[in-house]
């Protein structure tokens, strides 16, 4: 224990310290691309290694061949270098006798493009070491801008080089800049006591269990600080891939013990209730979403908080699914708050529960930041009395001085609008502290594991019975005739579109098409349609009054952003058309085509490329077309675009602390970690123990709590 609590004081030591006096400043550059303590340069792996030869006298400087010497400067030829915006740059060629055994050879140092500064170290210098590669030039012998080790080196240091044999020389990449002799530099001043106490992290039967070698002794081999065969350098890098799965599957394991211990009192909900609520609805609830309730009524009957998530695809029914809740939550004296991204859609799904729970007598309420003065004030009171039982809103609710008397759940529609902080927030208005969440992007199994953990995940996969289904098409210049006739043919027969454009002023990128561009456009080919544009920047009393519009079929065809992404739900609109989907992500476009085909009629989505776009966009945007498995489509993005793109940015950024585990390349290691993992804390009680200490703070652990 106290060999790894020291270490740990080590592994915070900023990196500075490893300089004494006067750190480089290539320090910040690292510290921006995230390398700030000793622990992150150990994850710097050299990509090869050079071999270096023994020091030896200039006889030994063979053509083609690595050479490593010391010579006494007596000659320097310098020449300004007058090459394009060379500025005060020059070149110079550094004539050295060879100091190895006073033999007189020579040899020539031809330096290209050196700074002042590096010139007058050379120019004052006495005697050099250098190393490089040998070259011939004029039949003299000659070096091409040798590495300098040092410049008058001390006798000392002469003599270690002169004794040591040949050696191997790391390269590492370039980092931000910072350039791999850099790298190598600071590497190599980490101090040998430090790689002594490097603690191991996974215990050794696992490790066996495995076929994977130690922490400290994989490390090790890839830095070449011992010797390694070929097949033990890999596993020494699958060793450190499942080390890092391995570690944030503890966090992850540590974040649930946490929650679970935190006693709460259960909400008991009879069966009885439950048979009720599936009977609220003008329709039969698929068996997804009565497994779901069940799960969740299951989940508040627990002595601890839930933290669920739920997905389904875009029309799988998961408000339904929270409206079911709702009533149960107020049939046993609980509130329930539900948070949505945008204030159109609080609206809509304000429509949607009170439809169904006013009637029964459950008060539903919308907060917004619309709710103002005297009404908002009448609100808050009747919301602290207890007398409204559903609050709908945006992020409004989370505001203080919404106050809840009883509130049983928070339900967060598309957590990855949200922060997590606005998450917790409104969680921590309820004593129970019950959290739904509900997405329509699906989390692949490897991204779920990785993130979530196993944590309570429902998934909706059958989707209600009467949809007619989505057509996919890619329109290309030749079919965009075409495309138009359609539009023009399914307006006439009384549906409405969607035309969905990435960007939203002409301050974005130049060649971005832009809404009122593209709004303009459609004018043109539609000039007796009503047609109007609708983008986040607008005020939001007018975005609603676009959406009322548009829902009382005032507008035909609507151009926006991806503002309608998130749930708006217009059960008469059945085409939509994306420009430039390209810039779109693919579960981005699965998400917007999900706005069409809600109804009981079939849905077209069209995604109208131009001719600048690549072979590789179409390939991607074919997978549209011929799936609507959103599972699929997902996978696919994380293949193409890694996980910041399905999960929020907040989220991934913290979920996101591997260095070389991918989990999509590396799944399997996951899986095993995820294996090992919770085995071990099943079965010790120690262990667990001793990682709840460690990583309460860790921000995986603490983005859920
Ligand atoms: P999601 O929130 O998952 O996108 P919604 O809950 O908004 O989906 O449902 C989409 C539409 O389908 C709504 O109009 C809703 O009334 C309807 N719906 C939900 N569940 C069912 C069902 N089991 N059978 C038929 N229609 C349903
Ligand atoms: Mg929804």
């Amino acid at each position: 224990m106290n060999q790894s609590t020291s270490s740990k004081k080590e592994a915070s030591t900023e990196l500075s310290k490893l300089f004494g006096r006067k750190p480089p400043r290539f320090l910040s550059q690292l510290a921006n691309a995230g390398i700030k303590k000793i622990e992150d340069l150990l994850w710097i792996f050299p990509y090869r290694f050079e071999v270096v030869p023994r020091l030896n006298s200039f006889a030994y400087a063979s053509p083609g061949a690595k050479f490593i010497g010391i010579g006494k400067i007596y000659h320097v030829d310098k020449k300004p270098n007058r090459g394009f915006k060379k500025g005060n740059l020059s070149n110079a060629t550094i004539r050295v006798l060879d100091q190895f055994n006073q033999d007189q050879n020579t040899l020539d140092l031809q330096f290209f493009n050196l700074y002042p500064s590096q010139l007058t170290r050379l120019a004052e210098a006495n005697v050099i070491l250098f190393y490089g590669e040998v070259g011939l030039f004029n039949g003299r012998k000659q070096i091409v801008n040798p590495e300098i080790i040092s410049t008058d080196p001390t006798e000392e240091e002469i003599h270690i080089l002169k004794k040591r044999s040949e050696s191997l020389k790391p390269i590492y990449p370039t980092l931000n800049k910072v350039k791999p002799e850099q790298i190598r530099q600071v590497i190599s001043l980490i101090p040998e006591q430090y790689w002594d106490q490097i603690p191991e992290l996974v215990p050794a039967n696992l490790l066996e269990k495995r076929n994977l070698l130690g922490y400290k002794k994989s490390l090790q081999i890839l830095h070449a600080m011992v010797d390694a065969t070929p097949e033990e350098k890999i596993r020494a890098r699958d060793t450190l891939i499942y080390f890092e799965f391995f570690i944030e599957q503890i966090k992850l394991l540590v974040r649930r013990s946490i929650i679970r211990n935190k006693k709460i009192k259960p909400i008991k909900i009879s069966q009885e209730q439950i048979e009720k609520c599936f009977k609220l609805f003008p329709f039969e609830l698929t068996d997804d979403q009565k497994k779901v309730i069940q799960e969740i009524s299951i989940d508040l009957d627990k002595a601890y908080s839930m933290m669920r998530l739920v997905q389904g695809d875009v029309g799988s029914g998961k408000t339904a699914v929270a409206i079911a809740i709702a009533f149960l939550l107020a049939r046993n004296g609980y509130q329930f708050a539900y948070m949505c991204p945008t204030e159109s859609l609080a609206q809509q799904h304000m429509e949607s529960f009170f439809q169904i729970l006013e009637p029964l007598g459950i008060k539903c309420h919308l907060i917004t930041g619309q709710l103002k003065g005297k009404k908002r004030n009448e609100f808050l009171e009747r919301l602290k009395s207890g007398e409204i039982s559903v609050a709908i809103g945006t992020h409004a609710l989370i505001v203080d001085d919404v106050k809840f008397k009883n509130l049983g759940m928070t339900v967060i529609d598309e957590q990855h609008k949200f922060g997590v902080e606005q998450r917790l927030k409104l969680t921590a208005k309820s004593k129970t502290e019950h959290c739904l969440i509900m997405t329509a992007t699906p989390i692949p199994r490897s991204l779920s594991l990785s993130f979530y953990g196993d944590l309570d995940l429902s998934i909706i996969k059958s989707m209600p019975a009467q949809r007619k289904g989505i057509k996919s098409r890619i329109v290309t210049g030749e079919t965009f005739q075409q495309f138009l006739s359609f539009l023009k043919t399914r307006i006439e027969m009384g549906e409405q579109a969607f035309i969905v454009v990435p960007a939203i002023e002409e301050s974005e990128a130049m060649d971005m098409t832009n809404l009122n561009h593209s709004l303009e456009r459609f004018a043109q080919y539609f000039p007796d349609l009503q047609l109007a544009g609708l983008h986040g920047k607008m005020k939001s009393d007018e975005k609603s009054e676009i959406v009322k519009r548009f829902s009382n079929k005032e507008i035909q065809i609507l151009i926006a952003t991806s503002v309608v992404e998130v749930g708006i739900n217009i059960p008469n609109a059945s085409v939509m058309a994306v420009l430039n989907p390209e810039r779109f992500g693919l579960s981005s476009l699965h998400q917007l085509r999900g706005r069409v085909g809600r109804g009981d009629r079939p849905g077209f989505f069209f995604m109208v490329v131009d001719k600048k776009i690549s072979q590789d966009s179409l390939e991607r945007l074919k997978i549209i077309e011929e799936t609507t498995d959103g599972f699929k489509i997902a996978e696919s993005d994380l293949e193409i675009r890694g996980e910041g793109d399905l999960l929020g940015r907040e989220q991934s950024g913290v979920g996101n602390q591997r260095r070389i585990a991918n989990i999509v390349e590396h799944s399997s290691f996951l899986e095993m970690a995820r294996e090992d993992a919770t085995q071990l804390f099943e079965t010790n009680q120690q262990f667990v123990q001793q990682s709840v200490q460690q990583y309460s703070n860790d921000p995986i652990v603490r983005l859920t709590i």
